[in-house]
């Protein structure tokens, strides 16, 4: 059977939903994009600020991860990436800016040294951290919080100090509540596997190879922007779907006024709770997909004098929910990315908000803005306040992928295999734009039929 025919309504024009839309047009489906704003690209948002442009959602791209390269270079945006400067990333510690050990990502620490020169720990913290190859297997009964799983291995100062300010940052949420099989399913894989982290790490050699992040000169829109122009895809935006009702074998997808759209297959690329509303009369599946709490965020680019900046050194910092401020994370714009450092500005973006913690809401955006920047001049010195600013919220964006998370999902797969009904995106496959690549190759593998599944979208 070849998919020529199958017409597919993809429900959200982010990321995900483009990506899917893609590989289903490649294997030969007829695919509509039905986007409720008036642009694509979701939490791509990329603009104006200071004479360059910036980006007020996802800004960086893990560039090892599978398939992210050889993406940008199918949409013609290979000659505009650019590197990451190397720079030191702090922590805020209580005794100043410690450097953010090497090695230590957002499932832990895969080296000890590095963890020890920073002094980012106590001698005590230090001292129980480096036992933990000699700790005995930890003992889980099925998924755990990733924060106890590593405070388990490496003492609670290693989850408190390190891990809340890198994993909790980048999901905006608990540690404590962050599942280790879905928020950082590699940890989960190496903890089934080994008894030891480190020992492991050193085995596997995943020690040593450092991150490195990328981003488009012009803005991570741009991905958004280049994939929507496929002229195969039939773009909608300004088009919030609404309904969702089965008609025989088929599904007619009920958009604004009177607009509608028959089609064979249904790919919901949208948020937890927009897929809950939209898949209400299936109860149980709804209610699965409700108890997805999510978090509200706000990210600020502010420009500051360039003389006034010369106190901020290194690519940016990270600061511990368990600190008196609101501020959560700082990039030092101009000085991680090279394309941003030339202009009249030096280009900083603040960000804010974690679950559980509605503080971003109660001030208006002035107040925010100054908020934030009296935390950072706190943390470095920073003489003078910005020349300018740019607020952007999010609200209710950051799902939170917490424990029971990758069960439910799968659950809730189950209970939709067949059905032609497909979910995928950060809010059920993981944070982050390489997470939704997988998933949006897999919910395309799922809708197209077998024969032509592997020259669309790869084994
Ligand atoms: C501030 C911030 C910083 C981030 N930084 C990074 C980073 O540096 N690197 C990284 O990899 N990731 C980062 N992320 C995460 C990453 O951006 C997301 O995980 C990813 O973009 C999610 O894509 P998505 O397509 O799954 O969802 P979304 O981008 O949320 O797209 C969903 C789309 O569905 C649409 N929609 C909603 N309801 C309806 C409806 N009823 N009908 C039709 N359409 C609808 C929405 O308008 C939206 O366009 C960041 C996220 C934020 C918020």
């Amino acid at each position: 059977m070849d998919a020529d025919g199958l017409q597919v309504a993809v429900v959200g024009g982010g990321i995900t939903g483009l990506l899917t839309a893609r590989q289903l047009a490649a294997g030969g489906a007829r695919v509509t994009v039905l986007e409720a704003t008036d642009q694509v690209g979701g939490q791509l948002r990329s603009v104006q600020h200071d004479g360059r442009t910036v980006d007020l959602g996802a800004e960086s791209l893990h560039a090892a991860a599978p398939g992210v390269l050889e993406l940008l270079d199918d949409l013609g945006l290979g000659d505009d990436v650019v590197a990451a400067r190397s720079g030191t990333t702090w922590i805020a510690a209580s005794r100043g800016l410690r450097p953010l050990p090497a090695g230590m990502g957002p499932a832990g620490p895969t080296r000890l040294w590095p963890v020890a020169t920073s002094r980012v720990l106590s001698p005590v913290g230090l001292l129980r951290a480096a036992c933990e190859p000699a700790f005995p297997p930890t003992l889980r009964n099925g998924d755990t919080a990733v924060g106890g799983y590593l405070a388990g291995r490496f003492g609670r100062q290693v989850t408190d100090r390190l891990l809340d300010p890198l994993l909790g940052n980048l999901h905006a949420g608990d540690v404590h509540r962050l599942s280790l099989a879905a928020a950082t399913p590699q940890l989960d894989q190496l903890a089934r596997r080994h008894r030891s982290l480190v020992l492991a790490r050193r085995r596997t050699g995943r020690t040593t190879a450092p991150p490195s992040f990328v981003t488009v000169r012009g803005g991570l829109a741009r991905i958004a922007a280049a994939l929507a122009s496929d002229p195969r895809i039939d773009l909608r935006i300004t088009t919030p779907v609404r309904a969702i009702e089965p008609d025989g074998d088929s599904y007619r997808v009920l958009g604004p006024g009177r607009d509608a759209w028959d089609v064979d297959a249904v790919m919901l690329a949208v948020p937890s709770a927009v897929a809950a509303r939209l898949l209400a009369p299936l109860e149980e599946t709804a209610a699965d997909l409700a108890r997805t709490r999510t978090a509200s965020v706000a990210t600020v680019v502010v420009g500051y004098e360039h003389d006034a900046a010369e106190r901020l050194t290194g690519n940016g910092l990270l600061v511990p929910s368990t600190s008196p401020y609101l501020l959560k994370a700082v990039t030092f714009l101009s000085a991680k990315w090279l394309h941003l450092a030339e202009g009249p500005t030096f280009l900083v973006r603040l960000s804010a908000g974690r679950a559980d913690d509605q503080r971003i809401d109660e001030l208006d955006d002035t107040d925010l803005v100054e908020r934030l920047h009296a935390d950072l001049a706190d943390l470095t010195g920073l003489p003078d306040g910005p020349v300018s600013a740019l607020v952007r919220r999010w609200r209710d964006t950051m799902p939170q992928l917490e424990v029971g998370h990758a069960d439910r999902i799968v659950q809730v797969r189950q209970r939709l295999a067949g059905t032609r009904l497909v979910l995928a995106g950060a809010s059920y496959d993981g944070v982050g734009i390489t997470s939704c690549l997988g998933s949006a190759r897999r919910a395309a593998a799922q809708i197209l039929p077998v024969a032509v599944r592997t020259e669309a979208v790869g084994p």
